[in-house]
C-alpha cells in the first residue's frame, strides 16, 4: 500500500506502527447544517481509503469526532460559534440542532455507502479530557492565560508550520476578510484552547473549568478524542485540504507538545469539490446536498461514482453536465454487469488474481479511477459470467457502488412524479422513432440514463428499470 503523506509531500510506502493494524482518525462534521456534497467528497474518499486497507488485510480501527461546540465561523478563533448560528437560524437549542444534523449526516453517508467509523464521539462528551490536556499544556509551559482565555503558544515550537509555511497563505480559506485580530494573543498564530471570556454573551454551551466557566476551542477536540480511542501513536489522520491549516497544524502542535513525541505518521488530505464559481458553500448559491440530488432524480451512488472517477488529490469541479455524464456511464456499467450470464462456476484463481491487481491499483494512493478501469477490464476478459460477477462483487467491497445490486424491483423506489416523467419520455421517444428521428430517440434514452433509468425495447414494448 502506498499513500501520499502531506507531511513529507511524497507518496510513501504505508507502514503502520503495529503490524497488521491501522489506527485512523477522521475529522467529523460540524453539525450546524446539512453536509454539502463537497464535505461528502472528503468522506467518500476517506471511506475508500479505510476499505482498501481492510481489503488488503489490515485490521482498521477508525475514529471520528462530531463537532458540536467550538468551531467558529472562521477556522481561526474569530466569528460566531457555528452551532449557535444554526440554533438561532432554526429557533432550536444547540443540542437539538446537533442531534438533527448528526442524524442527517449519517443518513447521507448511508445513501452514499459510506461506512460509519468504529467509534463516533461528539466533542461535548469529552470536555473533561480537553480540560486535562489544556492543564498539562499550561504546566509544560506551552499554553498561557490572556484576557481570561487559554491560548497555545506557537513560539514554543521549533517548527510550527509542519506542512510548510506556504500552507498558511494557500489554505487560510476559512478566514474571511472581516477577521479582527485578537489582541490577547502573543503571536499571530497562537490559538484558543479554552474560551472563558466568550465574545458571545449568549454562548449556549458552557462548562466549569479551572479557568472559569467557558467552552473549548475547536482544535483540542480532535487531539483528545483521537488519543482517547487510539492511544499516543496514530497511523493515519484524514480530513479535507482546508483542514491542513490551521486545524491540523494546531492539532499536531498541541498533541506533540502534550505527548513529547511524534503523534501521527500519515496525513491524508482530500482536495476540494468546487462549484463553477469556486468554493462550495452552505450559504451562497445552490446548497448542494444529497437530498437535492435525489429530488432531481439522481441516484446518490452516481455521485459516489462521479467522485471515484477522479483522484482525491485533485480539485474537482461539480456541474450538472459532469454529473449527468457520470450518472449515464454508471447506469450503463450497471446494466452491463446485470446482463452477465449467471451460469458456470466461479474460477477462484482468477478471483484471487484480480483481487491482487485491485489492491495494487487502488492501494496505490487511493487510485479509484484505476479501480473502475479494472471493472471494465474484467468485463472484457473471456472469464465466465459468474467469475466476472464474483470479481466485481469483491471490488465493490471497496468501491461501494452496489455494482451487482439488480434493482429490477426498484421501480417501487421511484416516486410517482418521476414515474410520470419517465412514461412521458417513453411516449416522446416512441413518437420520435415513428418520425425516424433516431437522434432524438437516442437523446431521450441517454437523458433517462443519467437518472439511472434504463430503457429496454422488448417484443412486448418498451420496459424501464432503475439501476
Ligand atoms: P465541516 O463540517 O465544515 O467541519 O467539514 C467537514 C469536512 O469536509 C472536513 O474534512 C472539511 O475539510 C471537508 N470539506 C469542506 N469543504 C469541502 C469541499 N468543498 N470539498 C471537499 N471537502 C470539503
Ligand atoms: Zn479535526
Amino acid at each position: 500500500m502506498k499513500i501520499y503523506n502531506t507531511l513529507s509531500r511524497k507518496v510513501e510506502e504505508f507502514v503502520p506502527n503495529e503490524d497488521g493494524k491501522v489506527s485512523m482518525y477522521t475529522c467529523g462534521p460540524t453539525v450546524y447544517h446539512y453536509a454539502h456534497i463537497g464535505n461528502l467528497r472528503s468522506y467518500i474518499m476517506e471511506d475508500v481509503l479505510e476499505k482498501v486497507l481492510r481489503y488488503a488485510g489490515y485490521d482498521v480501527k477508525r475514529v471520528m469526532n462530531i463537532t458540536d461546540v467550538g468551531h467558529l465561523s472562521s477556522d481561526a478563533d474569530t466569528g460566531e460559534d457555528k452551532m449557535l448560528k444554526g440554533a438561532k437560524r432554526e429557533h432550536k437549542t444547540v443540542m437539538e440542532i446537533a442531534k438533527f444534523y448528526t442524524d442527517a449526516f449519517f443518513l447521507d453517508c448511508a445513501k452514499l455507502n459510506i461506512k460509519t467509523p468504529d467509534v463516533v464521539e461528539p466533542a461535548t462528551n469529552c470536555i473533561d479530557s480537553f480540560i486535562e490536556m489544556i492543564q498539562a499544556l499550561l504546566e509544560k509551559g506551552y499554553a498561557y492565560k490572556s484576557g481570561e482565555n487559554i491560548y497555545f503558544d506557537t513560539s514554543k515550537l521549533d517548527n510550527y508550520y509542519v506542512f510548510g509555511k506556504q500552507s498558511e497563505e494557500e489554505l487560510m480559506v476559512g478566514v474571511r476578510d472581516d477577521v479582527t485580530e485578537d489582541e490577547n494573543k502573543k503571536n499571530k498564530n497562537d490559538f484558543v484552547l479554552w474560551f472563558t471570556k466568550s465574545k458571545f454573551e449568549d454562548q449556549a454551551l458552557k462548562w466549569d473549568s479551572p479557568w472559569g466557566v467557558g467552552y473549548p476551542g475547536w482544535h483540542i477536540e480532535c487531539s483528545c478524542i483521537s488519543m482517547k480511542h487510539l492511544g499516543e501513536y496514530m497511523d493515519i489522520h484524514c480530513g479535507g485540504i482546508d483542514n491542513m491549516f490551521p486545524h491540523h497544524t494546531n492539532e499536531i502542535a498541541q498533541s506533540e507538545a502534550y505527548l513529547g513525541h511524534k503523534w501521527c505518521n500519515y496525513w491524508f488530505h482530500v482536495h476540494h469539490l468546487n462549484d463553477q464559481s469556486g468554493k462550495m458553500s452552505k450559504s451562497k448559491g445552490e446548497f448542494l446536498t444529497v437530498s437535492l440530488l435525489e429530488e432531481k432524480g439522481y441516484n446518490p451512488l452516481a455521485y459516489r461514482f462521479f467522485c471515484l472517477q477522479s483522484h482525491y488529490r485533485k480539485p474537482l469541479v461539480f456541474s450538472y453536465e459532469a454529473l449527468n455524464q457520470a450518472a449515464g456511464t454508471f447506469a450503463k456499467l450497471k446494466k452491463r454487469i446485470a446482463d452477465l450470464p449467471k451460469d458456470g462456476e466461479v474460477e477462484e484463481t482468477a478471483v484471487q488474481e484480480y483481487k491482487q491487481k485491485f489492491i495494487d491499483a487502488v492501494g496505490n494512493d487511493v487510485n479509484t479511477s484505476m479501480g473502475i478501469t479494472l471493472v471494465y477490464d474484467v468485463l472484457k476478459t473471456d472469464l465466465n459470467g459468474v467469475t466476472k460477477r464474483a470479481v466485481i462483487e469483491s471490488f465493490d467491497q471497496v468501491l461501494g457502488l452496489d455494482l451487482l445490486k439488480e434493482e429490477t424491483a426498484a421501480q417501487s423506489d421511484v416516486d410517482a412524479e418521476l414515474e410520470a416523467y419517465i412514461l412521458g419520455k417513453i411516449e416522446e421517444r416512441k413518437a420520435a422513432k415513428k418520425e425516424k428521428n433516431f437522434a432524438l430517440a437516442d437523446e431521450i434514452r441517454n437523458e433517462l440514463l443519467t437518472k439511472g433509468i434504463v430503457l429496454e425495447d422488448t417484443r412486448e414494448g418498451v420496459k424501464w428499470k432503475k439501476v
